[in-house]
């Protein structure tokens, strides 16, 4: 079509408009052409997605892919970016939406869809998922027979409902007359290559029909990702940065029986950036002397040489570097009861309840002295998998430490078995590592729990144990910005002596006004238990009226016990004082949810 026909037609551009149009088309190749029609479809139906806009038919012409992750831990995301940039390679516009930011009314409009999620706690969504998965699940939910998707599932098979969210979605798209694209995959925590696979299989089924079009390619960042935060460093979680541990201090007293460290690294000259409410990855080495035991019970020398991804090294490197050899799993039994021919143990591994519940506490030293067996160098490797770096909440904010990160890191240390035990990344800080040592560290970024954008909105920061780490960050930098927004905080562990973490800084900052309230609930200090939710529900007035008046709610913390009964002492709060039905408080703090002012970070 004539560009200057355009006008005739009435479209919504001005004459000037289209005069400028006619001149960059002009200087454009056919290839450009297509390229260009394709990144304004896709930027258009982004856009009306994030506004909620309708977006005319014509501007989303050319088709495009649709990834939304739903991600706890940052690991989804990366999957659904990897699959967008492979996308991308072959020409496909793709687009990738936190779920969190999707506006569910897209949903009838799309025809290509591919979900990416994890699964946490008992087959639950993960935090950003729950709008999405609660409105596929509601009868508001719209029939979707031209939609064509796929799923992608993260999970860890040592959990009893592993990749449960991931199969909802799939279940339920194919319910309301989607037509799956191919199989949903579920991944365990060593899910790169597979997804790597799963996504390249993706990306080669559908480019016939999504490049029809021409070769038109754009990846649009989703607001938030690294791309829009400016948070360009050449280090990421494929190439951590190697740090400087600058301070370690035991911050819990000498008769507590928690052992919390305060950690302060360097990220200087990394060019790494983060936000209050970020997370830091670290990677760890394993104790030389548990990978020493290891290898006397297999009977395994220490410098064989092995293969792993591609390099050879020794099996001592390979077992202290690279593999995970703190958190058991039920592939590793399967396995490692296949290459030492151990009856009882297939036995075991083949009734999934018992193998779960033998896993228990046991790290996968205590699995190999229950069954000490002989296998090669190459099958213990082979048995055991890649390390994931663990993600701890930071502590800090820039706008006080600058190229600093600060960590609350609570030691896992305990005897069972007969033996000590320690974590894997929280042993390696505490224990292993000396100030001046160096640590492997990458951001990851979350933007789905993020201090409110105005300085004068109350916050409500509910923050038991180790669960204090985010919040001191968000003091931090509402300090730093010299917000006037009111902040109130929960703290909760056993005795005021020993495990008041932070408890001259807390102080400090009730005293100049910028904590405007402080309750704490020492639980081992009288003859009740005492819990924040109790402090809660004795504050359930002013928690009520801080609500109305517009304040953000945050949790962080244990995710099994407290998130749970915290929330449950939200609803009676709300129902108490709000005077609404139960369903109705469920309501309001769903809506809280979906306005991003309850907001959790909790495991
Ligand atoms: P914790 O075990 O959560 O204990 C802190 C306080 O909470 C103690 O006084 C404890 O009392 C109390 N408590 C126990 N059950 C409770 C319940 N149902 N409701 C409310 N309070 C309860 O503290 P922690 O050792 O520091 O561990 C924190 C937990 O949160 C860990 O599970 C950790 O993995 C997780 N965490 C996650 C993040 C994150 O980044 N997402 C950050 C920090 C911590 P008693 O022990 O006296 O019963």
């Amino acid at each position: 079509m004539l560009l200057s026909s355009l006008v005739a037609q009435a479209s919504p551009l001005s004459e000037q408009q289209v005069n400028q149009l006619q001149g960059l088309v002009s200087q454009l190749n056919p290839i450009q052409q297509a390229w260009v029609s394709g990144y304004l479809a896709a930027s258009a139906q982004l856009a009306g997605q994030l506004s909620g806009q309708p977006v005319p038919a014509q501007a989303a012409a050319s088709a495009s892919l649709t990834i939304l992750f739903g991600s706890q831990t940052g690991n989804a995301r990366h999957v659904a970016e990897a699959l967008a940039k492979q996308a991308q390679a072959k020409g496909i516009v793709a687009k990738v939406v936190d779920m969190a930011e999707y506006k569910t009314s897209q949903l009838k409009n799309e025809q290509y869809l591919v979900i990416v999620t994890s699964t946490y706690g008992e087959g639950e969504p993960p935090e950003n998922a729950i709008g999405l998965h609660n409105f596929l699940f509601s009868k508001k939910a719209p029939k979707l027979p031209g939609l064509k998707y796929a799923v992608l599932g993260l999970g860890d098979t040592s959990y009893e409902f592993f990749c449960k969210t991931a199969q909802d979605f799939d279940q339920r798209l194919a319910e309301l007359g989607a037509t799956s694209v191919l199989p949903r995959i579920d991944l365990d925590v060593d899910y790169q290559s597979q997804a790597d696979n799963w996504s390249n299989e993706l990306v080669t089924k559908l480019e016939p029909e999504l490049t029809a079009a021409g070769p038109s390619a754009q990846v649009i960042a989703w607001p938030g990702s690294d791309a829009t935060v400016g948070a360009v460093s050449q280090y990421s979680k494929q190439k951590p940065f190697a740090a400087e541990l600058y301070t370690k201090q035991k911050i819990t007293g000498r008769d507590s029986t928690k052992d919390v460290r305060h950690i302060e690294i360097s990220l200087a000259d990394s060019g790494l950036s983060y936000q209050p409410g970020d997370a830091l990855g670290i990677y760890f080495l394993n104790d030389p002397a548990l990978v020493r035991e290891l290898l006397l019970l297999t009977a395994v020398a220490r410098d064989t040489p092995v293969q792993l991804a591609g390099d050879t090294l020794t099996v001592e490197q390979a077992l202290i570097e690279q593999l995970e050899l703190t958190q058991s799993y039920p592939a590793f039994v399967e396995k490692y009861a296949a290459a030492t021919n151990n009856a009882t143990l297939t036995a075991l591994a083949g009734d999934k309840a018992a193998l779960r519940a033998y896993i228990g506490e046991r790290q996968i030293i205590d699995i190999v002295r229950d069954y000490p067996g002989l296998l090669s160098a190459q099958q213990l490797v082979d048995a055991l998998r890649k390390q994931q770096p663990r993600l701890y909440s930071i502590a800090s904010s820039q706008a006080e430490v600058e190229d600093e990160v600060h960590l609350t890191v609570g030691v896992v240390s305990y005897d069972a078995y007969g033996q000590p035990h320690l974590g894997g990344a929280s042993g390696f800080l505490a224990e292993r590592l000396a100030e001046g040592d160096k640590v492997k560290v990458f951001v990851e970024h979350n933007n789905n729990f993020r201090l409110p954008p105005g300085d004068d909105t109350p916050v409500i920061m509910i923050g038991p144990g180790t669960g204090i780490a985010p919040f001191r960050a968000f003091l931090q930098e509402r300090d730093a910005r010299g917000a006037a927004g009111k902040n109130w905080l929960f703290f909760g562990n056993p005795h005021f002596t020993q495990d008041f973490l932070y408890q001259l800084e807390l102080q400090n900052y009730l005293k100049r006004g910028v904590l405007t309230k402080l309750s704490v609930a020492f639980s081992r200090d009288q003859a009740d238990k005492l819990y924040v939710q109790d402090k809660l529900r004795a504050h359930g007035r002013d928690v009520w009226q801080w609500l109305e008046d517009g304040a953000h709610l945050y949790i962080c913390g244990d995710a099994n016990r407290m998130a749970k009964d915290v929330q449950q002492a939200l609803i009676d709060i709300v129902q108490q004082y709000g005077g609404k039905s139960a369903e109705q408080a469920q309501t309001y703090l769903d809506e809280l949810r979906v306005a991003k002012r309850y907001q959790k970070d909790v495991y």
